[in-house]
């Protein structure tokens, strides 16, 4: 069907129907065995006791929270937060409210933005020197993964995080480690993984293992006040890029499909409420319940290539993750054109209307991102870099992403084409504007 991407025809003209051009859909025998691999991870996803996090939310979430603390003894947490939080003084309620249980709390606010390996060991130096028996991350999913491999660390004083690099190779219980985001999106509250990045060999890599699940969660809408309505539209679009990807991915499973439902339908409809009044403290609330549902969701399904797309322009232009998220959902979406057709359908009738379909869907995405003022071009992507955030993607992609359908380099070159900004259109304009046109 790439020939219908050329059905673009004069300026003025509207694009053709997202159902009559789509990328991809070349099924090797490579491919074949990656399905495999996608039905590995499937039987793996749906045989492992993934636990859910205790949550303490509402108005007494503080106070019920503190009496699971002193039931289980802690006398001494870490508090792990950034210095973004701690200059709005987040932490301050929790912490006093410790204090005022006689429980001490000693506080590393060092962590950075997509914490290295460094950053995580002075977190596990400051653990061990006060003799903390618990961890409480307070922030975004930088702090919450640093939270989750400090308490690793502990657990594994003797592996290093590259040897625990992969999948299940923490395999001991966590000390107990608590989770307050501050944004509604990254969902690392609830996820089995943390992030590391390696700043010698310029990489970033994932630990996987069930014991990362927090074993409480605090949603404290309050804290999420703060942010601003751009910052609250890309994590919370991130939130339903995690729904999206799970619900159309071939290992999406009831739970998780009801999952991504309900953070779909909460973002939907409460997104553009944060993003009007900031304040608005339900809606709030309504946002944190939807990045943990959507993390619910994506931690047994994993993601797709809006995701592996994303992490390429956040690692070579240092694009926010929430943003790169929201540049790429739609495009990405109507690469795949009809053969998700059936999922967003389904989507649709439970988040929108009973009667609605795949293309109210594609509707409603495109006016929440217009909504939300989010762009559509990529103003730092540069044309000679394409062919390599390509290839990348595609590495991070294959075979791990169960999707949809496969792309190659050549169509996320595609897509990515029509994502530059206006005056490097100098390949394959046409064909490229066609893919984005329909929906900003
Ligand atoms: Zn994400």
């Amino acid at each position: 069907m790439k020939t219908s991407i050329m059905l673009w025809v004069s300026k003025g003209a509207r694009p053709v129907s997202a159902q009559q051009y789509h990328l991809g859909g070349e099924v090797t025998f490579t491919h074949r065995l990656y399905r495999l691999y996608h039905f590995g991870l499937r039987l793996a996803a749906a045989l492992l006791p993934i636990r859910t996090p205790h949550v303490y939310a509402g108005q007494q979430a503080l106070s019920q929270w503190l009496c699971e603390v002193k039931k289980q003894n802690l006398r001494t947490l870490l508090v792990v937060s950034d210095p973004g939080i701690v200059a709005l003084n987040l932490q301050q309620p929790i912490i006093a409210a410790l204090h005022q249980q006689g429980i001490n709390t000693v506080l590393y606010s060092d962590v950075e933005a997509n914490p290295g390996i460094p950053c995580i060991e002075q977190g596990v130096s400051s653990f061990q020197q006060h003799h903390c028996q618990g961890i409480i991350a307070i922030g975004g999913g930088s702090v919450m993964d640093c939270g989750k491999l400090i308490a690793a660390r502990i657990a594994r004083p003797s592996k290093s995080l590259q040897q625990m690099q992969g999948l299940f190779k923490v395999l001991r219980p966590l000390v107990p480690l608590y989770a307050v985001p501050t944004t509604a999106g990254t969902g690392s509250e609830v996820t089995v993984a943390a992030v590391v990045s390696d700043h010698q060999r310029q990489i970033k890599f994932a630990i996987n293992d069930l014991c990362l699940v927090p074993k409480g969660v605090l949603l404290l809408p309050e804290l999420t006040l703060g942010l601003s309505p751009q910052l609250s539209a890309t994590t919370a679009i991130d939130a339903l890029t995690h729904a999206i990807e799970s619900y159309i991915g071939i290992n999406a499973t009831r739970f998780s499909k009801a999952k991504s439902v309900t953070a779909t339908k909460l973002i939907l409809t409460h997104l553009p409420l944060v993003y009007q009044q900031p304040n608005h403290i339900d809606a709030r609330m309504h946002m944190l319940w939807a990045a943990f549902y959507a993390g619910q969701a994506f931690t047994r399904t994993s993601v797709g290539y809006v995701h592996a797309i994303a992490h390429q322009l956040g690692a070579l232009y240092g694009i926010s993750h929430g943003l790169a998220n929201a540049l790429l959902l739609a495009p990405v979406l109507n690469a795949y054109g009809q053969r998700i057709d059936a999922q967003l359908t389904a989507l649709a009738q439970q988040t929108l209307a009973a009667n609605s379909d795949a293309q109210d869907m594609r509707a409603a995405i495109a006016t929440l991102l217009h909504d939300c003022a989010i762009p559509s071009t990529i103003a730092q992507l540069r044309q000679e870099d394409i062919a390599t955030i390509a290839k990348r993607a595609i590495a991070e992609a294959h075979p791990d992403y169960p999707v949809p359908c496969f792309f190659n380099q050549h169509d996320i070159e595609t897509i990515l084409y029509s994502l530059l900004p206006q005056q490097q259109h100098s390949k394959q304009t046409n064909e490229q504007q066609s893919l984005t046109g329909q929906y900003r």
